[in-house]
């Protein structure tokens, strides 16, 4: 009997043994293909020699310096590297071990920046329904997703939530996708106007929503409106990539797709690729100068922050992506996948929609097609996808309450960045059986 708390302890979980390309292997031996990368995470699949040959390299000259008392070559190196991959305004980096360390890390460094220059009382953080910025309590707080959140209110900071960016779902039939974005990015201004634009600290959101939604992107000129919002009234934009950014939707980062730069962001997942726990806040000029020429200290910090296995980790991933020119793979393969999705599931009687950007693809199940109406959250058919998937040596990501944190099942894909067309197709083929085989139970 484990003795380990699992996720659920009710799950019967194999075990993972070992793992090459793009597969995982169990300890029966059993194959699957890793087409989600765990949670949108291993982004240049298992065992790719190069990552340990960098690891192994990092591990016989330091594993570990604490961050108060030393900087090491090879963080600094992959700060530059960031900085230097990054459109202009993103100048700083602050490394963590994962998302939710980098969303509270951007949540107390936004605080931090207003009290820097004597803005005291700003303390609003608004962010939006059906997104998630990570499980500890201020994460969890600025998440939108209400089965995450209900049992923990009690213990939660307040936040305000607006609607987020879902075309497929709350587009009127009237409005075009532009009009659509405009309205929903005006719910920010309405909020800020509600709540007093002097005490409102920022807007959070996730450029293309991940887990909760399912790789949904935001209509055209969205962000383009919400950065302007942000702007006319000072208030910080803070984007959480986690899962969507470091390549996954074919720019390193997704908002380079709006046109925009937010202030702070976050990534960890892709950044790692799952081969040391990761994650890190970028940051603009000014946010870095509000302290540098403040106290010169963000009060904040953990034991691992800045670790130079995890540092070498990240370097060698975006050596790897670099040299293997992968993310023209990500915007080939996207496309290809998202054709096939289409050929496959474009015209299958519960699927409501196929969405995504780059190797970040998701299908919305519907009970029937032309109402859009979901399966009953009762049915949990996303837990079903998931069983039928894994039994074919599949690993998708399927996830329930897409629309409202209770009704309505996605199933998202996030494969690695090394991915080919003949593999796309086994993947797309062995969902498709997963899916009706679910269905039809
Ligand atoms: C996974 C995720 C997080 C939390 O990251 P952890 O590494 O699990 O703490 C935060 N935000 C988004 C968008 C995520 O997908």
């Amino acid at each position: 009997m484990s003795k380990i708390l699992h996720r659920s302890t009710r799950a019967d979980l194999p075990t993972a043994a070992g793992g090459c390309g793009i597969e995982l292997f169990d300890a029966d031996g059993k194959a699957y293909i890793d087409a989600s990368g765990g949670a949108a995470v291993s982004c240049i699949g298992h065992g790719h020699p190069e990552m340990l040959a960098a690891l192994h390299a990092q591990l016989d000259k330091l594993a570990y310096a604490h961050t108060g008392f030393f900087t090491t070559e090879v963080a600094e190196r992959l700060a530059d590297r960031l900085v230097a991959d990054s459109p202009r305004g993103i100048d700083y980096v602050y490394l963590v071990s994962g998302g939710s360390e980098a969303m509270e890390a951007a949540l107390k460094m936004a605080r931090q920046y207003f009290v820097e220059k004597g803005e005291n009382r700003r303390k609003h953080i608004i962010a939006r329904r059906q997104s998630y910025h990570g499980n500890t309590l201020g994460a969890l707080a600025a998440g939108g997703n209400e089965w995450r959140r209900a049992q923990f209110r009690p213990l939660l900071i307040e936040t305000h939530h607006i609607a987020p960016c879902y075309a497929y779902r709350d587009r009127l039939p009237a409005e075009s996708q532009h009009q659509y974005g405009e309205r929903v990015a005006n719910q920010l201004e309405t909020k800020i106007l509600e709540l007093g634009p002097d005490d409102v600290i920022g807007f959070v959101a996730e450029t293309v929503v991940g887990a909760t939604a399912g790789a949904v992107p935001p209509v055209d000129g969205y962000f383009k409106k919400i950065r302007e919002i942000c702007d006319r009234y000072g208030i910080l934009l803070i984007l959480d990539e986690v899962m969507c950014g470091m390549g996954r939707t074919g720019t390193l980062h997704a908002f380079e797709q709006e046109g925009i730069v937010p202030d702070i962001m976050a990534i960890a997942k892709g950044l790692g690729g799952g081969y040391q726990p990761i994650g890190a806040v970028l940051l603009g000029r000014h946010i870095y100068d509000a302290f540098a020429s403040g106290t010169g200290f963000f009060q904040h910090g953990h034991t691992y922050m800045g670790h130079p296995m995890a540092a070498a980790a990240g370097l060698a991933v975006q050596d790897i992506i670099r040299r293997h020119c992968l993310l023209d793979n990500v915007v080939r393969m996207g496309e290809l996948l998202d054709q096939r999705l289409r050929e496959r599931f474009g015209s299958h009687n519960h699927v409501g929609d196929i969405r995504g950007r780059g190797l970040f693809r998701a299908i919305e199940i519907v009970e029937e097609r032309s109402s859009k109406s979901p399966f009953a959250p009762a049915s949990k058919l996303n837990v079903a996808v998931k069983r039928e998937a894994m039994a074919r040596g599949l690993m998708v990501y399927p996830m329930g309450g897409t629309i409202d944190g209770v009704r309505g099942d996605h199933v998202l894909l996030a494969p690695p960045f090394i991915i080919d067309a003949g593999q796309l197709d086994t993947i797309v083929e062995r969902l498709g059986d997963a899916l009706d085989a679910a269905i039809a139970a």
